[in-house]
C-alpha cells in the first residue's frame, strides 16, 4: 500500500486535484494499486484554518506518507500578509523540509496540440525536453535577504548561494536522467557575470567526468531563453539553478501549447517525491470550471513512475491523455477552431473513461 498526501491548496488547486483523484481512484479499482489518499492543508487554505501556510500537521503527514500530490498555492486575498505567512512560503517550506532538491520538468509536445504552441509547428513537433531545476537552494533561499532603509531610501536585497555539494547532487540527477534519454546535458548559468555560476560551471564539469557516455555543454541563461524559442529541439536535458529553471520552464511550457499541460516531480535523494503541475493557482480562472487538469493528471503519472515503481501504469495514464486529445477534446486554454471544448470536470471524466 502507498500513502499519498493530497494537498489541493488554493484557487484552481482544488478543481484540478479533484480530477487527479478520480484518476487515482480508477487506477486503484482497475489495477489494485491500493493507493491511500490522505488530505492535508497547505498555502492560503492552511493559513485560513490554522494561521500557518504550512501547519505542523502537514509536515508530520508528509513524513508519514510515500509521496505528495499538490495542486497549487496562492491568491490575491493573501498577498498583503507578511512574507512568512504567505501561501508560497508554505510550498517553499515543504520543499525544504523534505529536501526535494531535484525538480524535473518535462516539456513534451503532444502532436495533437502542435497548433496550440506559440511557435511554428515545424519548430516544435516532436519536442521532448527535460528541464532539471535545483529546487531548495540558490537565490530563493539564500541569506541575507530583506528590505531595509539605507542611504535615506528603501534597499532590497537577496543572495544567490550554492554549496558545491548542492550543485553536485543536481548535476548527478541530470546526468542520470540523460543516460536514459539522448545522453546530452546542457548546463545553464551566467558564469560570465556571477561568481556563484562560475562554481556551478566548474562543478558540472567535474560531475561530467563520472558520465563519459553523456555529452555536457554550457550556455548562458540569456542565450538559453533565446534558443528555447528559436530552436527548442536542440536540447535534451537542461540543468539549471532554482531561479533560472523557474523562468525557463514557464517559457518551455508555452512551446507545448499551455502551462496547463506541464507536470513536475520534485525528488529527494531517496526518490521521495512531491508531484504538482508547474502552473500556479490561476486566481483569474478559479471556480469557473475552465482550468486544464491535464498537467495534474500527468503529475500522477510521474508519481507512479518515479516514486511508486509503476512505470507501465504511468504509461497508461499518458496514453489515456493521448486518447482524449485524439478524440478532439480540449479545455479552453488548448482549444483551436473545430475542437470540442470541455470544462475541468468533463476533461477529468474523459481521461477516466479512456483508462478503461
Ligand atoms: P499561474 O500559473 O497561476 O497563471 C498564469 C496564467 O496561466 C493565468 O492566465 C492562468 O489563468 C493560466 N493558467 C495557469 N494554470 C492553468 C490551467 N491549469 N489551465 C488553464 N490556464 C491556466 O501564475 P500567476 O498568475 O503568476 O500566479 C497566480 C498565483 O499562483 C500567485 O499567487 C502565485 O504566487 C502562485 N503560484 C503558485 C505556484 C505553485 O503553487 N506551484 C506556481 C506559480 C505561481
Amino acid at each position: 500500500m502507498s500513502k499519498i498526501l493530497v494537498l489541493p491548496g488554493d484557487g484552481i488547486g482544488k478543481e484540478i486535484i479533484a480530477q487527479a483523484l478520480k484518476v487515482i481512484n480508477r487506477l486503484n479499482d482497475e489495477f489494485n494499486l491500493d493507493m491511500e489518499l490522505i488530505k492535508g492543508l497547505i498555502g492560503g487554505a492552511a493559513y485560513d484554518e490554522t494561521g500557518s501556510p504550512l501547519p505542523q500537521e502537514t509536515i508530520n503527514l508528509a513524513h508519514d506518507c510515500d509521496s505528495i500530490l499538490l495542486g497549487a498555492v496562492g491568491g490575491y486575498e493573501w498577498e498583503s500578509l507578511e512574507r512568512d505567512l504567505r501561501p508560497e512560503r508554505g510550498l517553499l517550506g515543504l520543499r525544504e523540509e523534505m529536501d526535494l532538491y531535484a525538480n524535473l520538468r518535462p516539456a513534451i509536445l503532444y502532436p495533437q496540440l502542435a497548433s496550440a504552441s506559440s511557435l511554428k509547428e515545424e519548430l516544435v513537433s516532436g519536442l521532448d525536453l527535460m528541464i532539471v531545476r535545483e529546487l531548495v537552494a540558490g537565490i530563493y533561499f539564500g541569506s541575507p535577504r530583506g528590505v531595509i532603509e539605507k542611504n535615506g531610501q528603501s534597499f532590497g536585497f537577496n543572495t544567490a548561494t550554492y554549496y558545491q555539494s548542492e550543485i553536485e547532487r543536481i548535476g548527478h540527477s541530470a546526468f542520470q536522467i540523460a543516460q536514459k534519454r539522448d545522453k546530452r546535458v546542457c548546463s545553464v548559468d551566467k558564469a560570465n557575470v556571477l561568481e556563484v555560476c562560475e562554481l556551478w560551471r566548474e562543478t558540472m564539469e567535474n560531475v561530467a567526468k563520472s558520465y563519459p557516455d553523456v555529452e555536457l555543454s554550457h550556455i548562458y541563461v540569456d542565450n538559453a531563453a533565446m534558443q528555447l524559442v528559436k530552436e527548442p529541439k536542440q536540447f535534451d536535458v537542461m540543468v539549471t539553478s532554482n531561479l533560472f529553471g523557474d523562468i525557463l520552464s514557464d517559457c518551455a511550457a508555452m512551446l507545448t501549447g499551455s502551462i496547463g499541460m506541464l507536470p513536475s516531480a520534485s525528488l529527494n535523494k531517496d526518490n521521495y517525491g512531491m508531484y504538482e503541475p508547474i502552473h500556479g493557482s490561476a486566481p483569474d480562472i478559479a471556480g469557473k470550471d475552465i482550468a486544464n487538469p491535464l498537467a495534474t493528471i500527468l503529475s500522477v503519472a510521474m508519481m507512479l513512475r518515479y516514486s511508486l515503481g509503476q512505470a507501465k501504469i504511468a504509461d497508461k495514464v499518458g496514453m489515456a491523455v493521448n486518447v482524449v486529445l485524439d478524440q478532439g477534446y480540449r479545455t479552453k486554454d488548448i482549444a483551436a477552431d473545430g475542437d470540442k471544448v470541455v470544462g475541468t470536470e468533463e476533461m477529468g471524466d474523459l481521461v477516466v473513461s479512456a483508462l478503461q
